[in-house]
């Protein structure tokens, strides 16, 4: 195993690794910034090491620095968590050469699944389904090249950039019209915010559910799937809820998906824990992006599965076979996830501020990630996200019963939160009755 590692993170994904770690008995290093001094995690860690003032591109995507932290500790790998540097192939490919292992993919995995035109055509030669498209970048100066692609396609089309992310730098297009300006348009906004103009086309789904599914893969040729999970519940393309697995899906398309994902993680030699996302409509799945690194929802998968997503992925970084075979994966109930979030409950502003109180609720099949603590302070400098409630039952009816009441317990006092919009999206009755579609959310909100 592991001797020692990094955890190049923060919050409540930081205190999720340490708390791996702990159970493999590999001994850990907490980087934070100045801003993040009194961070549980940190408390927990065999060490900690201040890497750089608050502003994180000083500290938490300062490489120099985390990297010289891993060298100072003798620590032997960093997991990078997700955010930051997580999908970061310099990063990654910076830490193999100084020794130490990367707790993800390959950085060469990365880099290909980093830019959309080229993670599509890998996943369309690995035969995953996915989006009717422009095959690869839209070439520059051909209008009529252009012109004929989206009428291939058929409107509505979406112009998206290769390099997008984050759900920056795409643009939907319902008209012939105004087909050429939104191309220009995109291509400036991308070489300004990802320093690559390209940009592909693809048909714009109008009311589609997002519908990912997990893998863990060894890099040694063994692959395997967790199922799926729904995170159609989404403002600005931020995830607000999340369950596993996907309820009222067609049982062909997703035996089918599922098996594509494995045969896709074979046929790229991936490593680690992955996402691969996808758009479902009418009973069809269309691949929209691969996450190489493990994700925000991942609870959801654990509860459902009983596998650790974590602790698997520090045994395949230590060089070891997936402990899993795909038989033995069972889906054992349902479960649902809520992210909880330090905002304003309707205008979304985030609050930070110093938690005065701080009530986690409990009982069967509840489970709380968080770093919150009375008496501890929300910094203003990063994302807003304090707590993920997460609930377990056999069945979705009574996963969602628990949650109502897991968040009708939460107590957090001294900041405003996002829990009134919790409680209320709960107890709305098409979410109760499961497979609403990414716009859902934002109507409901009148947004
Ligand atoms: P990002 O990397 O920025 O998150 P994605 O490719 O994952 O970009 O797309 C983000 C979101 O944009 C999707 O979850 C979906 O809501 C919307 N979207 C992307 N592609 C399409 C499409 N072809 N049709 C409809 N909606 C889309």
């Amino acid at each position: 195993m592991l001797e020692k590692i990094v955890i190049a993170n923060r919050g409540e994904i930081a205190l999720r690794i340490l708390r791996a770690c702990k159970e493999l008995d590999i001994k850990t290093v907490a980087v934070h910034s100045t801003a993040d001094r009194d961070l549980m995690h940190v408390r927990l860690a065999d060490e900690a090491v201040c890497i750089g003032p608050a502003p994180s591109p000083k500290s938490y995507l300062n490489i120099p620095a985390i990297i010289s932290a891993a060298e100072v500790t003798d620590s032997v790998a960093i997991h990078p968590g997700y955010g930051f540097l997580a999908e970061n192939a310099d990063f990654a490919e910076q830490v193999e050469r100084s020794g130490f292992a990367f707790i993800g993919p390959k950085a060469e995995t990365i880099r290909l699944m980093g830019d959309k035109v080229s993670a599509i055509e890998a996943m369309k030669k690995a035969g995953v389904p996915t989006v009717p498209g422009s095959d690869g970048p839209l070439p520059e100066d051909n209008p009529e090249r252009v012109h004929a692609i989206a009428k291939r396609i058929g409107y509505p089309v979406i112009i998206k950039a290769a390099a997008g992310g984050g759900g920056r730098g795409m643009r939907v297009v319902h008209s012939e019209a105004s087909l050429l300006n939104s191309i220009h348009v995109t291509r400036s906004e991308a070489a300004a915010a990802f320093g690559d103009d390209t940009v592909y086309m693809e048909k714009f789904l109008e009311n589609p559910r997002h519908v990912e599914v997990q893998v863990l893969a060894d890099g040694q040729g063994n692959a395997i799937h967790l199922y799926d999970r729904d995170c159609s519940l989404q403002r600005r393309h931020q995830k607000v809820v999340e369950e596993a697995p996907a309820p009222h899906l067609d049982p062909e398309a997703r035996a089918q998906v599922l098996q594509s994902c494995i045969d896709a993680c074979i046929k790229i030699g991936y490593r680690g824990a992955g996402t691969f996302e996808f758009l479902y409509e009418n009973g069809g799945f269309y691949f929209i992006e691969m996450n190489t690194r493990v994700q925000v929802e991942h609870p959801v998968t654990e509860m459902i599965t009983g596998v650790d997503i974590v602790k698997e992925q520090l045994r395949i970084a230590a060089g070891q076979p997936l402990s899993i075979k795909q038989e033995d994966v069972k889906i054992l109930g349902h479960s649902f996830e809520c992210r909880i979030n330090a905002e304003d409950p309707k205008t979304f502003l985030p609050c930070p501020g110093t938690v005065k109180y701080f009530h986690a609720p409990g009982g069967n099949g509840v489970r709380v990630d968080s770093h919150l603590y009375a008496g501890y302070s929300v910094p203003p400098h990063y994302d807003s996200l304090i707590a993920k409630l997460i609930t377990f039952a056999d069945d979705r009816e009574t996963a969602l019963i628990r949650m109502r009441n897991a968040l009708d317990e939460m107590l957090i006092d001294g900041i405003r939160s996002n829990i009134p919009l919790q409680q209320e999206i709960v107890r709305d009755k098409a979410f109760q009755e499961g497979g609403v579609n990414i716009h859902y959310l934002e109507k409901k909100l009148g947004l």
